[in-house]
């Protein structure tokens, strides 16, 4: 392990601005959001908690050109990948699912593919919890144990590095005199903030009294019907946010745009909660109802990627229960799925 002191990850930055598109998280009314870097110099911060955006649109863009007219190849790819600085544990547990869908021996996504050969992440623990974080009921630490090129553990003048990829030990090893070796009271302050954030966590989940994953195994989606789903779906408005802020989500919609002669092809993200997702032609809908669309939202999550993954499509980072406007809290959602599951 390595210590990097705080101007000298500036400079790391900008260096690295030479191959990649840096984006930092910066503050903004209080909430951190992932900006680019060096745009609005040094004010990021790369500790505390997850960013708004969630680290798919780095991967799997909100809204993507995937063809240039008929019959042409794939559009270029952008001039430099990304570097993706902040990105906290539950964000990299998520690639876990994005991976699977895209990712698959059957088809691969090429636009997906190359953001994940590309870009760099380089991931940080996080130095607080906020009241909606519950990362630990679905076994996500609150600190990055994989999947990261390089790990930020934030110290008083800098941070304690870690790389957990041959990219990653190659940025460092390019960049060697920035560094220095960890020394022990550094690796046990790293220790220490770890275990503080983790507590956190755990009053939270003790204080929402949300399950364990497992608690909810085994539970008969067809099972709880109108009167279970209702509850929550008579006050969704449909806007689509629980699925646009969530990191695992990833349907999408693909569409046809032109003028004169020339033609695109786009992609856009897409929310299962909309009347339309599943309509098909000739206007057949299999969920017409939103208590139905509700369901096939938590099934998706709590029992067909467990089925098909062994993992929940869920990593507890909150973000869908921040931006519901209807105040759906998947907290007690699951509450509710685990008492009723055996
Ligand atoms: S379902 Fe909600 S808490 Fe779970 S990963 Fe998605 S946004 Fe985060
Ligand atoms: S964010 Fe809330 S109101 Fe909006 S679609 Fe999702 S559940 Fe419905």
């Amino acid at each position: 392990m390595f210590f990097i002191a705080e101007e000298k990850l500036h400079i790391l930055l900008t260096r690295l601005t030479d191959d990649y598109q840096v984006c930092v998280p910066r503050k903004k009314n209080g909430k951190l959001h992932q900006t680019r870097f060096p745009d609005g110099g040094g004010d990021y911060t790369l500790d505390e908690v997850r960013s708004c955006e969630p680290a798919k649109i780095f991967f799997f863009r909100a809204r993507e050109k995937v063809a240039d007219g008929f019959g042409a190849g794939p559009p270029p790819p952008p001039p430099k990948p990304a570097c993706i600085t902040g990105v906290k544990a539950c964000d990299l547990k998520s690639l876990e699912v994005q991976d699977y869908v895209f990712l698959t021996d059957e088809y691969t996504d090429p636009f997906y593919k190359r953001a994940r050969d590309s870009n760099l992440i380089i991931s940080a623990d996080c130095t607080q919890a906020l009241d909606t974080c519950f990362c630990m009921a679905l076994g996500v630490n609150p600190f990055p144990e994989k999947d990261f090129d390089i790990n930020l553990s934030k110290m008083e003048d800098g941070y304690v590095v870690e790389t957990g990829s041959a990219k990653g030990e190659r940025v460092v090893k390019d960049n060697e005199h920035l560094f220095s070796p960890a020394d022990p009271s550094q690796v046990k302050t790293r220790e220490e903030t770890r275990k503080r954030v983790q507590s956190q966590v755990r009053i939270n989940i003790n204080e929402y009294r949300i399950p364990q994953e497992g608690d909810w195994k085994g539970w008969k989606p067809i099972k709880f019907a109108y009167a279970f789903w209702n509850q929550d779906a008579k006050n969704c408005v449909e806007c689509g946010a629980c699925n646009t802020v969530c990191p695992t989500c990833h349907c999408f919609l693909l569409f046809d745009q032109g003028a004169g002669k020339k033609t695109s092809r786009m992609r856009v993200w897409d929310s299962c909660l909309i009347k339309d997702f599943a309509r098909v032609a000739g206007g057949a809908n299999p969920r017409p109802e939103l208590w139905m669309r509700l369901r096939n939202r938590f099934e998706k999550k709590f029992d067909f990627f467990p089925k098909v993954l062994g993992i929940n499509a869920c990593t507890g980072c909150g973000r869908c229960i921040a931006a519901c406007p209807a105040k759906i809290d998947i907290r007690s959602v699951l509450g509710r799925l685990a008492a009723n599951a055996h």
